[in-house]
């Protein structure tokens, strides 16, 4: 579960290999699988995640 830093919740998971995507400060949204980035707009507050 990815959780922004305004309180919203989201299940995302990595559309190369399913994988649960994992946030980290410095990478932003990764796939700890396949290495795959996100970029994201959080759906609540509209700030970049
Ligand atoms: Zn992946
Ligand atoms: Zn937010």
């Amino acid at each position: 579960m990815l959780r922004h830093e305004c309180g919203y919740e989201l299940d995302l998971r990595c559309r190369q290999c399913g994988a649960t995507l994992l946030h980290e400060p410095r990478l932003g949204i990764f796939c700890p699988s396949c290495g795959r980035r996100v970029t994201l707009v959080c759906h609540r507050c509209g700030k970049k995640w």
